[in-house]
């Protein structure tokens, strides 16, 4: 008997003649009903669409088991090999071999869901994930908006695609907001520093996912204006960012005899806080903020 666990694999379903069946490994296994399922099978180079007629539904099953006996009545050739892998044909063409994995020959084989949950299966958890229709819209969305063309194309180079293609993508919003260019910002010259520490740049990058072995997971940068030299350290957290900022200052200043001048940043909090501004004051340093949202401001350091 064909076992198959997921009764969404179901295309047809009969809960009459379940029956419980003996398995070699898990003792006696409950089934819930019976049908057929559609999957795609690859075996070698062969993909070939296969419809598994009679099948039971054993929803504790741990694996989704083909019968070999009711393969050989629709016409398949199952040869099992000494070296282990198993050989199949179909109607006098061999297809190619497949590996055994521990006792069980593992066939490489997706079934195809159903479109509609079988009357068994209509819990209202899954009456809530019926399953929307299959539009060019859809495949737009869930491929990161991608192009009416390459759509087109996805059920010659992908398994399991299926769309209507006699609907035209619709306007995409989302795409039109996208693809808007943004003027140019142009960097001010006026602004330009003359001499070193007159303007210092900052910026803070972060979290990023992989931590240093040190536990760190920002840099900071700062950036003199006038001869581009840059400073970068590594942060454990943000609040770090102000001992940064005064060991990188006191050497900056230390070694060149000058002073900072000007200070600028964006508004992260990191920089925007009742300890930074203090410092800065102290110091008197002046601070410049890029305005919200437009980091171009801030442009060397960003
Ligand atoms: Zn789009």
């Amino acid at each position: 008997m064909t076992l198959v666990k997921d009764c969404r694999f179901f295309h047809t379903y009969s809960t009459e003649n379940s029956v419980p069946v003996h398995t070699a490994n898990h003792g006696v296994l409950e089934t819930t009903g019976r049908g057929m399922c559609i999957g795609w099978m690859t075996i070698g180079n062969h993909h070939l669409r296969v419809k598994l007629s009679n099948c039971l539904h054993a929803p504790n099953a741990m694996l989704n088991l083909l019968s070999v006996s009711c393969m050989n009545a629709k016409g398949w050739d199952i040869n099992f090999k000494s070296n282990m892998t198993c050989e199949l044909g179909y109607k006098g063409n061999t297809l190619g071999s497949i590996p055994a994995t521990g006792k069980l020959y593992a066939v490489d084989l997706d079934f195809i869901p159903h479109s509609e949950p079988s009357p068994a299966c209509l819990t209202p958890e899954f009456a809530a994930s019926v399953q929307a229709p299959l539009t060019l819209d859809l495949w737009h969305a869930r491929l990161g908006h991608l192009g009416q063309n390459a759509i087109a194309r996805l059920d010659k180079v992908a398994k399991g695609v299926s769309f209507d293609s006699n609907t035209p993508l619709s306007t995409c919003e989302s795409c039109i907001m996208a693809k808007h260019p943004h003027l140019p910002f142009h960097s001010s010259e006026t602004e330009r520093a003359s001499k070193f520490l007159e303007m210092i740049h900052s910026d803070i990058c972060g979290p990023i996912p992989v931590v240093t072995p040190h536990s760190k997971r920002y840099f900071i940068v700062f950036l003199d204006d006038h001869t581009h030299i840059l400073n970068i350290q590594l942060l454990a957290s943000k609040d770090q960012a102000l001992s940064a900022w005064t060991m990188v200052r006191a050497k900056w200043e230390n070694l060149s005899g000058l002073h900072i001048k000007i200070f600028r940043s964006d508004n992260g909090g990191e920089f925007i806080n009742d300890a930074f501004t203090q410092a800065l004051e102290s110091a008197g340093i002046e601070r410049q903020r890029s305005a919200p949202y437009a980091h171009q401001q801030n442009g060397k350091a960003e």
